[in-house]
């Protein structure tokens, strides 16, 4: 005690001389400016003490927090002005001990120098209890590495909370958040994961973009009974399980998904209770609801809308277990109670899923009952797999679905549907199924902080000023330098001379000032020719739309490997869009492999739109999208359309997409052309895939209307999942049919080629 007072009087003292680390704002409270400070605090707590971090940007301020206060005198660490304090450079915290509070901080501009941003625990040894984290804000402190994993939030320990916190920008590799169960001290853990806003997450393209992860495989016969509840998901889209549970005991309650790409998983661990959450897909791709697996799940009086996911990302999916299932794999359902859930407007029910050779065991002592299953046109989304008598069905309500094929336990009626106040659909009040009609969904603003904006995660093109640039020699490269995120630049008619690689830095439009008349942009203005290796190359927040512009390689240098469009080199963390509208694409063919786009490893397109565009005379390919060779299942882009688009001496292929390996963690790549002519495409020496469309793990293929003539064949390769090939309507003039290879499942080739048409000439 006397050392105490002591101390406390040094401090006085210190500040007294005006050369203040720290002061005592009052008793037990003491603000610190720089981390001497903050460290000779942290010896000096006792409970019912609070130290109080000064306002201002803390650079690489590694925190560790460690005390014993109680539960009537926690001990706390905040910020002088919640929001104003900012951890940045290399900074993260730690916190062990006892009834510890940590409140009111951000952490921005950086990243972890560890594994973690923030650890419930000093090591392994000496965890925290009875803690809480509250209104922490954790904003794109990401590793530029993509690869590179951390993590934002690991719980250890027992009886902590997590509660009002704002995480949003995750975009490197690993779990945005995890409760770990790895030692028993913090097992059977009783934390409470609460009032969170979990804000948007892009697309990874790999996996490891889960958001909320509870335990692991090994683990995950243990109970972990934590509570997640009141939370807002919100485009939470790394990968294909938003939530993954892998223990048992836990409750996850009245949360919010709002157009969350793929699901809440009950992947391992059994007896967890999924009660009250509401789901608004609003019909965007791969939004999903609820997957069931192991023994004595409960999923009661929750509410799916607008979900557009299928397979294990339907709505509604109840797996088949693995008989004698290792701990990794499949545990069979069993006494899995499944009721008054309301799933409306959604694509999906899929019961026994994943029935196969090893996925053998069906659903047993299950119930299904007082579900309320509307599809504007009576649609039956239900798709069965395998035996479900193992599932009781009793009092579900279906509207109007002329044939269902599961009859009983269902009663197919006219229901009307309302939206009620708290924005869900009722039906009418003499139906005795779906969700209580007093449901109300957690609201984004009740969830976070309201002291930190949520904002949206990309600015739109065209958002911003117009911005005209006159032809000439480098006006387009000094009105680049000067544009701002959203911002439109306009050309006008005549040439426009590039004399240096422009670096595309935020979203961006470039746009000829007339609209196209006919297909040739060359009479609308905007020629542009360049001199350097590439003429534009997209970086980190850089994304990029054209419209009406001429485009000649005739300048670039006189060496191999030439881009119209190239990807940073180094890793991105922040995925790109690019749309081409009505452009042409000419004499891309000084010196070979001269591709119009390439992209670089680790560098990601949530998607790359071609549309009404012409492309001729290339040495190399037009998507070059092949970089990601470790078969890790990672991949270049999400989305890669084209349509109404001519290509014509082409020496490499139209888009060589490469997705390899065999994990099942993404939704994509997608890939679409339509309406569009392919001539003497593919014949290069160097094109090694002999393709003139080379499709290596694509999820969704759909190839139609288009005509491919003297060309190399398209050729797909099906690797993981259930992938989706549609090769239909097509023209294949003295081209060789396309060529679908199925390489790991072992099955039947699973593609529709219809309806094309094969000429001699
Ligand atoms: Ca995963």
């Amino acid at each position: 005690m006397i050392k105490r007072l002591t101390f406390s009087l040094t401090i006085c003292l210190v500040i007294l001389t005006g050369l203040a680390g720290c002061t005592s704002a009052r008793d037990g409270e003491t603000l610190v400016a720089d981390q001497a400070a903050f460290k000779a605090a942290v010896k000096a707590l006792k409970p019912g003490d609070t130290i109080v971090l000064k306002n201002g940007a803390w650079q690489d301020f590694e925190i560790l927090f460690t005390g014993d206060g109680t539960a009537e005198a926690p001990i706390t660490l905040t910020a002088e002005t919640p929001g104003s304090v900012i951890l940045s450079g290399r900074s993260n915290l730690r916190l062990a001990g006892e009834h510890l509070v940590v409140k009111g901080l951000v952490f921005r501009d950086g990243y972890t120098p560890t594994s973690t941003v923030i650890a419930y625990r000093r090591n392994k040894e000496h965890l925290a209890n009875n803690s809480r984290v509250t209104e922490v804000v954790i904003d794109n402190y990401n590793n530029p590495e993509r690869f590179e994993t951390d993590f934002w939030v690991l719980m250890y320990g027992k009886n902590n909370r997590f509660d009002h916190n704002h995480l949003v920008g995750k975009r490197n590799k690993g779990v945005t958040m995890a409760v770990r169960l790895n030692t028993e001290a913090s097992q059977e853990n009783g934390h409470l994961i609460d009032h969170n806003y979990f804000g948007p997450r892009s697309i990874l393209g790999a996996n490891g973009g889960e958001t909320l992860r509870i335990g692991t495989s090994h683990y995950s016969l243990t109970n972990s009974n934590t509570v997640v509840e009141n939370n807002f998901f919100d485009r939470t889209n790394g990968e294909l399980e938003v939530i993954s549970v892998k223990s048992g005991g836990n409750i996850l309650r009245a949360n919010t998904f709002f157009e969350a790409r793929g699901t809440l998983t009950l992947r391992h661990g059994n007896g967890n209770l999924i009660e009250d959450n509401v789901f608004f897909g609003g019909g965007k791709d791969h939004t999903g609801g609820i997957r069931v697996i192991n023994a004595d799940q409960t999923v009661r009086n929750n509410y799916m809308e607008g979900l557009k996911g299928y397979r294990f990302g339907g709505a509604f999916v109840v797996m088949n277990g693995v008989p004698n299932s290792p701990i990794n794999r499949y545990h069979q359902v069993k006494n899995a109670l499944i009721e008054h859930n309301s799933i409306i407007d959604s694509d999906h029910i899929q019961l026994a899923a994943g029935s196969d050779q090893e996925r053998a065991a069906v659903p047993v002592d299950s119930r299904f009952r007082h579900n309320l299953i509307f599809n504007d046109p009576g649609r039956d989304i239900f798709t069965l797999y395998d035996d479900v008598s193992g599932i009781a069905f009793e009092a579900n309500a279906l509207n109007n679905v002329a044939n269902p094929q599961l009859t009983t336990g269902f009663l197919s009626e006219t229901i009307v549907m309302t939206r009620s106040a708290s924005g869900l659909k009722l039906p009418q009040a003499s139906i005795d199924a779906g969700v209580r009609r007093d449901l109300v969904p957690i609201a984004k603003d009740a969830t976070g902080v309201d002291w930190y904006e949520k904002q949206e995660p990309e600015v739109a093109f065209g958002t911003g000023k117009t911005i005209d640039v006159a032809p000439g020699e480098d006006t387009l490269v000094a009105a680049v330098a000067q544009a701002r995120p959203g911002d439109t630049l306009v050309l006008g008619r005549g040439d426009y001379g590039v004399s240096r690689t422009i670096e595309i830095t935020v979203p961006l439009s470039i746009r000829s000032g007339e609209p196209v008349a006919g297909d040739d942009p060359a009479e609308s203005g905007g020629r542009i020719r360049y001199s350097r290796s590439a003429l534009f190359e997209i970086r980190g927040g850089g994304s990029l739309s054209l419209y009406g512009l001429n485009i000649s390689g005739v300048d670039a240098p006189d060496s191999a490997g030439n881009s119209v469009i190239r990807t940073s080199k180094y890793s991105m963390i922040k995925n790109y869009r690019l749309v081409v509208d009505k452009c042409a694409f000419t004499d891309l063919d000084k010196n070979h492999s001269f591709n119009f786009l390439s992209a670089a490893p680790s560098t990601f397109a949530d998607m790359i739109a071609i549309k009404d565009s012409r492309f001729s005379d290339a040495t190399g390919a037009v998507l070059k999208l092949d970089r990601e060779l470790d078969d890790y299942g990672i991949y270049n882009a999400e989305y890669v359309s084209i349509s109404g688009s001519a290509f014509e001496n082409i020496q490499g292929a139209v888009a060589d997409i490469y997705r390899g390996g065999t994990d099942e963690s993404t939704f994509g790549p997608h890939f679409t052309l339509t309406s569009s002519r392919l001539a003497n495409v593919g014949h290069g020496k160097r094109n090694k895939s002999g393709a003139s469309l080379r499709l290596h793990g694509v999820q969704v293929t759909s190839i139609e209307g288009s005509i491919f003539e003297r060309s190399r064949p398209i050729k797909v390769s099906h690797t993981v999942g259930e992938p989706v090939t549609h090769i239909t309507a097509n023209t294949f003039v003295a081209t060789v049919m396309p060529e679908v290879v199925e390489l790991n499942s072992g099955l039947e080739n699973t593609a529709l080629i219809e309806n094309n048409v094969l000429k001699e000439q």
